[in-house]
């Protein structure tokens, strides 16, 4: 007979197995499937969500985690994430699940046609159905302060509504003026973005560049699809995808650079914990981290360019021969109130976040219907970004999220990545002086290393908190990104 922990680990594996298959369903979705495989699609995930539900909830996986006695730190943890996850979805009828997944496939397709229509009104059933499930999902869990909290607590462990309200107050108080001086200043020109440079030129020094930092293409690839995501089958396959435009060089460049920091993360994860909840990153806020470490802080920094400015005027001498490295580093650090959340600069992209963030509350809390959401959308960038919205296709149409999942529980991650990536990298700074002479060499391999020993390889098996108290010596904080951009956009806006 299999030990307890042998067995329970089997039917972890199980689980995963469905779970993956399911990942490879989405992932063909997104990249190949035609769009008249959307209703089959959506039946066959939601039949493997279904049963991968069941398998984690059986009784017997309960009986397993109260049986088991850990004798090393790696059992404890396998314990002790695996049960947190379990008591979570016991509370969940699988019946809700499979009734989930389906109205999620069934609006992801609507919501793709009504954004094309630039028609919210198409939409807006589903969503107010959205609304009803995230509540009733919320309902499971009892007890919370506020009603978001359960939702938070998917992706953003040890997080409340609270704790983030309270954090993104802070940024808010500390970023708004300086957007303000910023917008004082002649706004920076990044027409050499926007010249004619070919499509494959572009994938092809993104894919150089990613293998520079460290994605092991070997146990990856990188695919396009309209809307850029990095998804996990195993730490042997660690997939990204991104889109490309010919007019926009920007575009591609740093969706590769950021989805290659996911992947990078899920790839550096230790092996021995492949097949259970702890073989991932640990939340989404560290997740979203090092993809924005990656992308910023490494990707647009000064040193970085100084590096690869050359090489990429070479692959586009005629767009780039004759503009200098100060004009391209400019460009690429553009700021400027927009309307789009996925194209904002560093310093207005926590607007973005704070204002959806803000919307989702009011619609859990009740004080907003789905209705009057695109109008309080218009309202919102207005007071906050300055930003008049033309249309609901380039404003409450424009994320994936509430047509994707549920209406809370995510966008708060972004934010928090942003927040954590300033402090992580300065960590990392802190801990290897000669990290910006390395990076101006094209050269990552220290940064990399760094990470892999103090967050990648630890998976799930430690909280944010905790990664955060060990690598950075501290509770999250908004100090060290407040430094980051006033030491950065200060300089470029004569501030
Ligand atoms: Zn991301």
């Amino acid at each position: 007979m299999n030990k307890p922990i042998d067995e329970l680990k089997n039917r972890l594996q199980e689980v995963d197995d469905l779970e993956k298959a399911g990942a490879v369903l989405n992932w063909d979705q997104a990249v190949f499937m035609p769009t008249g495989g959307a209703v089959g699609r959506g039946r066959q995930t939601a039949t493997l969500e279904r049963l991968a539900h069941e398998k984690f909830t059986d009784p017997v996986v309960g009986e397993l985690l109260d049986a088991i006695d850990p004798v090393a730190d790696a059992e404890a943890s396998l314990l002790k994430v695996t049960r947190r996850d379990y008591d979570r979805a016991v509370k969940v009828p699988s019946e809700f699940v499979a009734r989930q997944v389906a109205h999620n496939s069934a609006k992801y397709q609507v919501w793709e046609q009504s954004r094309r229509a630039n028609n919210f009104a198409a939409v807006q059933s589903y969503l107010e159905k959205t609304l009803e499930l995230s509540r009733e999902y919320v309902d499971f869990f009892p007890g919370y302060e506020h009603p978001a909290d359960p939702l938070i607590d998917i992706s953003d462990e040890g997080m409340t509504a609270a704790t983030v309200r309270r954090l993104f107050g802070e940024l808010r108080k500390a970023l708004v003026p300086l957007v303000a001086q910023i917008a004082e200043r002649e706004p920076s020109d990044d027409s050499c973005l926007r010249e004619n440079f070919p499509k494959a030129r572009q994938l092809a020094f993104g894919e150089m560049i990613i293998r520079k930092y460290g994605y092991d293409f070997d146990r990856g690839r990188q695919d396009k699809t309209a809307h850029p995501f990095m998804i996990r089958f195993g730490s042997g396959d660690c997939r990204i995808t991104t889109r490309v435009q010919e007019n926009y060089l920007a575009e591609a460049l740093f969706s590769t650079l950021h989805e290659a920091g996911h992947a990078m993360y899920e790839q550096g994860v230790s092996s021995e914990y492949e097949g259970t909840p702890l073989g991932q990153g640990a939340t989404s806020g560290i997740h979203e981290s090092q993809s924005r470490l990656w992308e910023n802080q490494v990707g647009r920094s000064f040193g970085f360019w100084k590096h690869y400015y050359p090489k990429l005027q070479k692959e586009y001498p005629s767009q780039l021969g004759g503009v200098g490295l100060d004009t391209f580093y400019r460009a690429i650090n553009k700021v400027q109130p927009s309307l789009i959340r996925t194209d904002a600069d560093e310093v207005t992209y926590n607007l973005h976040v704070m204002i959806r963030f803000e919307l989702e509350l009011a619609m859990l809390e009740g004080s907003l219907s789905v209705g009057d959401l695109p109008g309080a959308w218009r309202d919102r960038y207005k007071e906050t970004l300055g930003v008049t919205v033309p249309d609901d296709r380039d404003g409450v149409l424009q994320d994936v999220h509430w047509y994707y999942s549920n209406i809370g529980g995510m966008f708060q991650c972004y934010t928090l990545g942003n927040i954590m990536a300033a402090q992580i990298y300065a960590a990392a700074e802190t801990n290897n002086p000669t990290l910006s002479d390395q990076i101006e060499q094209g050269e990552f391999s220290r940064l990399h290393t760094w990470l892999k020993e103090n967050i990648y390889q630890h998976g799930r098996t430690i909280s944010a908190e905790r990664l955060l108290q060990q690598c950075c010596g501290g509770p999250i904080s908004i100090e060290p990104l407040m430094s980051y951009l006033n030491n950065k956009f200060g300089p470029l806006y004569n501030i």
